[in-house]
């Protein structure tokens, strides 16, 4: 029988997926079964695709890409397909809303949330394929002219992580297809469904067999074999920093191949005495907590001057209290469980290492329950210091380490002090501070008096170890292609041999 959610029907059985090659689906593969990570009962069964699927995949974006069937189309045309799809997808929100919250365990209100911004991927992406040019240098002197063509750099590998199965997908797959290159998608073995669903709404929408490619399955084998592939011109990995290393390393021993990297992240939100401690502190409890605080961009580490610490504090615990956390079939809930047992062991092994090293909960730090799946109560550590493992490395959870400054030197040097460079936010109504703050922490991504605002309009990428390359946006079009500069001798060339 099947069993009702917040008016939402569980599926009976698993939902069965092949994996997508050149425009066909294929199975018989052995299976993958995921359990919804908040009901405890199996959703999907997705395919343990094999290196020679991998090659299958990539032989058939490489015909499409070698034959121009898609980069020989012109922009308008790549334009048109691009905008039915992100119509496909407004078409099915609610499907695409419901197997994201199945499979990754997201409240449905922030699903539909990021399907949008998908939507707005899409349309974003197709105003740039029809915007892409080049550029032309007219000053040469009148014997010369030169030419700089922007060319598809060919086929793409994409790895996408779990945390925003559809989100980070959307963010890349348009983006490439502006720019005229073809894709082999690889999700993460937890979270693939809504990747295969998207093969489905761009066929519909036209797109040319072999331009997008789903091989699913383990990182181990499938991702690996993307990343060491000889005829995969780019790949486009988003994951953890410690895979992103391997992928250095497999394209260093392969061909060399491009790489665009999005890693970890240990963001800090920086908060002054003049700010307006009630937003920033509602900034601060969403920062960390939003996504179960499983996102690239969690603001991690608060910092805060110390004149008006333990009041800010003190607020933000009594906002972090409220937080609705449960079903996220509940139109009310905001936070959801931890989408992996193995994340979730992780995240309580820190919240362990933080009090065992001296640090001070002050909210949080326990599991909750909700009946059935895994749930941690939003955490908040005070007495964090430099060396802790809390101060340091990414939790990935909704785990927040606080910090105190007495100058403004000192704030950019704690925000700055982490291998990681993702994204940060500042918190002041004094426009020098907040100016400076931004211009001296090294991050990527950064939100004055806000926090995770923007849309795909502009770049995302990090600076050290979160990663190589941007997305979206303009430049993450051009990302995606390569300068090629062209010289046009339009007098009579000189000669070098005497006549
Ligand atoms: P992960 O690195 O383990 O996996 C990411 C993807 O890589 C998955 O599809 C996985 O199957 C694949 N993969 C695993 N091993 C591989 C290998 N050897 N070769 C090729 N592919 C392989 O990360 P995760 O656990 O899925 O996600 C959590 C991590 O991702 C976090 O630690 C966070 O730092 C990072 N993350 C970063 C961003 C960002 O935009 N910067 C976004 C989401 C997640």
């Amino acid at each position: 029988m099947q069993e009702m959610t917040y008016g939402i029907t569980l599926p009976e059985k698993p939902r069965e997926f092949g994996f997508f090659i050149n425009g066909e689906w294929r199975g018989g593969r052995e299976m993958y079964e995921r359990d919804s990570p908040s009901h405890d009962v199996p959703v999907t069964r997705t395919s343990r695709c094999t290196p020679e699927d991998v090659n299958d995949a990539v032989a058939a974006a490489r015909l499409a890409f070698d034959d121009r069937r898609w980069a020989g189309l012109p922009g308008s045309a790549r334009a048109g397909i691009l905008l039915k799809t992100a119509e496909g997808i407004r078409q099915q929100r609610e499907e695409i809303a419901r197997w994201e919250v199945l499979e990754n365990r997201k409240p449905i209100s922030q699903a539909r949330g990021e399907i949008d911004h998908c939507i707005a991927c899409f349309e974003t992406a197709a105003g740039a394929a029809r915007l892409l040019h080049g550029d032309s240098f007219n000053n040469l002197g009148d014997n010369l002219f030169g030419m700089v063509l922007r060319e598809p750099i060919g086929v793409v590998g994409l790895i996408t992580p779990w945390n925003f199965p559809f989100l980070i997908l959307c963010e890349r797959v348009p983006f490439i297809l502006a720019s005229g290159c073809t894709l082999v998608v690889k999700p993460a073995e937890v979270t693939s469904a809504t990747t295969l669903i998207l093969a489905d709404i761009l066929a519909e929408a036209g797109l040319p067999a072999g331009a997008y490619n789903v091989v699913t399955g383990t990182g181990r084998t499938v991702g690996q074999a993307l990343t060491e592939h000889p005829d995969i011109d780019m790949l486009s990995f988003t994951g953890s920093t410690a895979v992103g290393r391997s992928c250095v390393h497999a394209s260093g021993d392969s061909n060399l191949k491009k790489l665009g990297l999005e890693l970890g992240g240990k963001n800090p939100i920086i908060v002054f005495a003049d700010a307006d401690l009630e937003d920033a502190a509602d900034a601060a409890a969403f920062g960390i907590s939003f996504n179960t605080g499983q996102c690239c961009v969690s603001s991690s580490r608060l910092i805060v001057e110390r004149s008006v610490a333990e009041k800010f504090e003190k607020i933000l615990v009594d906002k972090m209290k409220k937080i609705r956390v449960g079903d996220p079939f509940d139109p009310e809930t905001q936070v959801g469980a931890i989408t992996t047992t193995g994340q979730n062991e992780t995240i309580l092994n820190y919240i362990a290492k933080g009090k065992a090293e001296g640090a001070k909960v002050l909210t949080g730090g326990e599991v909750l329950d909700c009946g059935s799946g895994r749930y941690i109560a939003p955490t908040l550590f005070s007495g964090v210091t430099p060396s802790m493992s809390i101060a340091r490395e990414e939790i990935f959870g909704p785990v927040l380490s606080s910090f105190h400054f007495d100058s403004l030197n000192e704030a950019i040097s704690i925000a700055n002090d982490t291998v990681y460079g993702l994204a940060a936010s500042v918190w002041s109504k004094n426009i020098d501070k907040a100016l400076t703050v931004t211009r001296r922490v090294r991050a990527g991504r950064f939100w004055v008096n806000t926090i995770m605002a923007g849309g795909p309009e502009t770049p995302t990428g990090g600076f050290k170890q979160s990663g190589w390359g941007r997305e979206t946006g303009i430049l993450g079009v051009e990302e995606y292609t390569q300068a090629k500069s062209v010289h046009i001798e339009t007098g009579g060339r000189s000669h070098w041999i005497a006549s």
